[in-house]
């Protein structure tokens, strides 16, 4: 039968289908088995054409479909083909655009005539039919096209897979027809699923027809290995002898082997790059992930037996550190080693079958290419539990919004659980202090900022931002967190990738010393309390200037938020102008807080709740704060939370006074004394 390939077997394998062949196409002659790296874009990823000349790259393939849309057929007619265009003097193999009819399947519709697209690059309306097809690859200029197919899932049923079979036999002939007198070869692909019957007949009809070779297509889109090959080895024994066989998009260097040994003779696949990129190689001795800590301080080649430019000059410990920083210099030296890697192996498979060595070469590399680095065994071949991402009475909670935040296991208890940690830490904390105008007044002491409950970090992380945006603000700025259970900052720390407001040294200073100063701003400083807030309050550092008050609620925490605690934490902000922001709004606090000394007034809203609640000393109150009102005093005495839970009913008469003798309240003409309710009770500014 007339082939513009010329194809000719040299050598079978004994005991195998495997087989040594060569071929002529347009720009040069072809050894098989042959390994084709795949250049999408008219460029195989990361890789010179130098390189891949030098590695024995013998056909590269390209995407009909992607260089249609971009850079576009006029671009391929004027530049003389592609491989003007590429700079590339060997072959090109372009497939059809039929696997994008298939992986694309929303974005197109499928008639008789063709597939329609909107193209993903300026929204046209594409046809792509056999005819334009077939134009298009005459107009890029490959060596080797192939006819336009349908391809469906491998566990497609058994009428959606024949109905695709017979478009496709349709269609194959339509783009022979479209080859007209070009003299470019072309292959059909042969469909069917997994139906021997419907593979058999499809590998029969187009063996019928002129093509230059064939391909098995429909495969390794869904289907298990050992199905795989079985329908490899099925379909590749009924196409025609003296034609190529082209398994397409395969696959692992194992995958090839075994293709190989059941008569398949070109291949391609993006996996020599793909894993290159994500720091991966294949290697005589094993699959090596160069990501591993085990390779940090390896001054060996990758691989001992490949004489790549990358194994000739570069330590594993670079290349592990290229891969870490995921400098595209290692994307590239790595990817230029797995593609000399599966050269050099297809080299070493034609060679033992003109050897008749084939079986030997099969048995031995079989045992071998599925390993992972033999000399560096990983170690975790215990079945990993499921990434739990816990410490201690911590989890991190994937919010449905797209952003995570850490969970108290034991309450259930979310730390920003509607909003993203920084934007809330930033409006409810940072924007109601008015953190960036207070430090832009000059002062010689710095601003202390308390940051009661530190958690993750976002509150104290958002405070630092503040300070480091911008010119350097006039005064310093201290901030003071305290913390019982550093856990949750820990577990939010190793997954920075989830809060990246932690990527800063300042975290890291705090959970290895305690302590953090600025190396680029002179005033900026940050220490940890650790330890109950409560017991340690007296004795930190620094008195407040405003306190960030963000501890778990009531029900996790009741002691946090009793009259006993805010009176512990005015006494301790005795004489200074102090604000409290706190995201609460309930009674029962804010009665607290007033009964503490602390005048109450409103804050912004935040996450679900309507509004929040600021506490003031006596010297903080300004125009701007919405102090507490009668309104709130009438709803307070229609509340079921009037009095603590705790206080005896005898003293509710005296704490109903003493709320109403508040000095903030007084201006609303209901004075009356008050007793001390909370024992130590601040003389003078407030009742109690
Ligand atoms: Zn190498």
């Amino acid at each position: 039968m007339d082939s513009r390939l010329h194809f000719q077997v040299e050598a079978r394998a004994a005991g195998s289908e495997a087989r040594a062949a060569r071929f002529r196409t347009l720009h040069n002659e072809v050894l098989t088995p042959l390994f084709m790296p795949v250049g999408t874009q008219a460029t195989v990823k990361a890789q010179l054409p130098q390189t891949l000349e030098d590695a024995g790259s013998q056909i590269l393939l390209a995407n009909t479909y992607h260089l249609l849309l971009r850079p576009g057929l006029d671009v391929f007619r004027r530049m003389g083909g592609i491989h003007e265009f590429m700079s590339w003097k060997r072959s090109v193999l372009t497939d059809s655009g039929g696997y994008q009819i298939f992986s694309l399947p929303h974005s197109r519709s499928l008639t008789e005539e063709g597939a329609v697209f909107q193209s993903y690059t300026d929204g046209r309306t594409i046809l792509l039919s056999p005819e334009v097809s077939i134009g298009a690859q005459v107009a890029i200029g490959s060596d080797i096209m192939m006819a336009l197919d349908q391809c469906v899932a491998s566990t497609a049923e058994e009428g959606v897979a024949r109905a695709a079979l017979e478009l496709t036999h349709r269609w194959a002939a339509r783009s022979l027809a479209a080859r007209a007198g070009s003299p470019q070869a072309m292959f059909a692909i042969a469909q069917g699923a997994l139906f021997p019957a419907l593979r058999r007949e499809s590998a029969l009809r187009l063996a019928e027809m002129p093509f230059d070779g064939f391909a098995i297509g429909g495969l390794a889109v869904g289907e298990g290995k050992s199905e795989r090959e079985e329908i490899c080895a099925f379909t590749a024994g009924l196409l025609p002898a003296d034609k190529p066989r082209y398994l397409m998009g395969v696959g692992t260097p194992l995958d090839i082997l075994e293709a190989v040994h059941r008569g398949v003779d070109m291949f391609d696949c993006i996996i020599p790059t793909q894993v290159a990129q994500r720091g991966g190689v294949f290697t005589s001795r094993g699959y090596l992930q160069l990501r591993r800590g085990v390779y940090k301080f390896s001054g060996e080649p990758l691989d001992p037996a490949c004489g790549c430019p990358t194994c000739r000059r570069y330590s594993r410990a670079y290349l592990h550190h290229l891969t870490k920083t995921r400098e595209t210099l290692g994307w590239q030296l790595l990817g230029k080693h797995n593609i000399h890697f599966y050269h050099r192996m297809m080299r070493d498979i034609r060679a033992s079958i003109l050897s008749g060595t084939f079986l030997s070469l099969y048995h031995e590399k079989r045992a071998t290419l599925h390993e992972d680095d033999l000399d560096n065994p990983v170690l975790a071949q215990k079945p990993k539990p499921p990434k739990r991402q816990a410490l201690g009475n911590y989890e991190i909670h994937a919010a449905w919004e797209g952003f995570s935040s850490i969970r108290h296991i034991g309450s259930g208890e979310i730390m920003h659980s509607r909003t993203p940690p920084m934007e809330e830490a930033q409006s409810l904390y940072v924007e109601q202090s008015r953190l960036s105008e207070r430090l832009s007044q000059q002062a010689a002491d710095p601003l202390v900022i308390w940051d009661v409950g530190l958690g993750a970090g976002a509150n104290a992380m958002a405070a630092i931002a503040c300070y480091e945006c911008g010119a350097p603000p006039a005064r310093g700025l201290h901030i003071v967190s305290f913390e019982n259970d550093l856990d949750s900052l820990r577990l939010a720390f190793r997954n920075n990738d989830q809060f990246r407001y932690l990527r800063h040294s300042a975290p890291a200073g705090i959970l290895k010393d305690a302590a953090w100063q600025s190396k680029t701003h002179q005033k900026l400083a940050w220490t940890l309390v650790e330890g109950n807030f409560l017991e340690t309050l007296g004795s930190a550092p620094l008195a407040p200037d405003i306190i960030f008050y963000d501890m778990f609620s009531g029900k996790t925490n009741a002691e946090a938020w009793t009259p006993q605690a805010f009176l512990s934490i005015f006494s301790a902000c005795r004489g200074r102008g102090v604000e409290l922001i706190t995201y609460t709004c309930s009674t029962a606090s804010r009665l607290a807080m007033l009964a503490a000394g602390f005048h109450v007034a409103r804050g912004r809203s935040a996450g679900k709740k309507t509004e929040t609640t600021i506490a003031l000393t006596p010297l903080a109150v300004r125009a701007g704060h919405e102090l507490l009102a009668a309104d709130w005093l009438g709803k307070w005495r229609r509340s079921s939370a009037r009095f603590p839970a705790d206080l005896p009913a005898a003293d509710h008469s005296a704490w109903e006074a003493a709320i109403l003798g508040h000095g903030q309240f007084q201006h609303l003409g209901k004075a009356s004394a008050g007793g001390a309710l909370v024992s130590g009770a601040p003389q003078g500014s407030v009742l109690l």
